[in-house]
């Protein structure tokens, strides 16, 4: 097989990622010498630095100064397996769960913009900080920081609508839906600058008191994410199987 020179950490990074997401690696295995690793794959030491720098990235590994590069697993996969659990349990019991779940949410959080047109100012301040956090958390590429501050922005929205009932029953299930939130987010399709740019224009809307234009959008947004949710539990299903 030949491999074009700028391939070749490509090619060590994903041998290495086979062995660790195959188990073949464990949490707390320490990666052999780069020398080594190179010796292994006819490669240059500098080569292997920049295959483990794209683990790193990935979460698979952690590098500490002086020491060997450990396996650590802070990855896409583990945080879906980890997320799942929940939305798999209920799936199990009633399949469909998500779909009921997406119509709740979507109901809410439509219903929940005709009432902010009747408000004035039509939201709190919460709403605005939460975008505000989003869009900080998109320029650090900080995704745990963007989907806890996404999640904030929705209930931000619905305890805006002055609603006390409204508000009671979404905080009900906020924890649930922070967790859909963060499981559909997983999926790599959507960049974080698409799920900001989403949220500014709902946004937008309301602020100018565009009632449909923010409604649509809305009811896009949660089927969008209903999609995504569908291919994340897909995934974690298939690698159960
Ligand atoms: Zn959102």
């Amino acid at each position: 097989m030949s491999v074009s020179r700028g391939k070749l950490h490509t090619t060590v990074s994903s041998a290495l990622e086979d062995r660790i997401l195959g188990g073949e690696l464990k949490v707390g295995d320490k990666l052999g010498s780069e020398s080594a690793i190179a010796d292994e794959f006819g490669v240059s030491t500098r080569s292997v630095r920049e295959a483990i720098q794209t683990l790193e990235t990935k979460g698979l590994v952690r590098r500490r100064h002086g020491g060997r590069t450990t396996v650590v697993r802070e990855d896409v996969h583990e945080f879906i397996d980890t997320l799942a659990v929940t939305v798999r349990q209920q799936l199990a019991a009633d399949p469909g769960y998500l779909e009921q779940l997406m119509q709740a949410r979507r109901m809410i959080e439509t219903e929940t913009i005709e009432l902010l047109m009747t408000r004035d100012p039509s939201v709190t301040p919460d709403v605005e900080a939460a975008l505000d956090r989003m869009r900080i958390a998109r320029d650090e590429g900080d995704f745990t920081g963007f989907v806890v501050a996404d999640a904030a922005f929705h209930l931000a929205l619905v305890h805006s609508s002055g609603n006390r009932i409204l508000a009671i029953m979404y905080d009900n299930f906020a924890n649930l839906i922070g967790e859909m939130i963060q499981l559909s987010s997983r999926v790599p399709t959507k960049s974080l600058d698409e799920a900001y740019a989403e949220h500014a224009e709902i946004f937008a809307c309301i602020r100018d008191r565009d009632e449909a234009g923010a409604q649509a959008l809305m009811r896009a947004q949660i089927d969008r994410s209903a999609d995504y949710l569908r291919v994340a539990i897909a995934k974690a299903q298939q690698k159960e199987d």
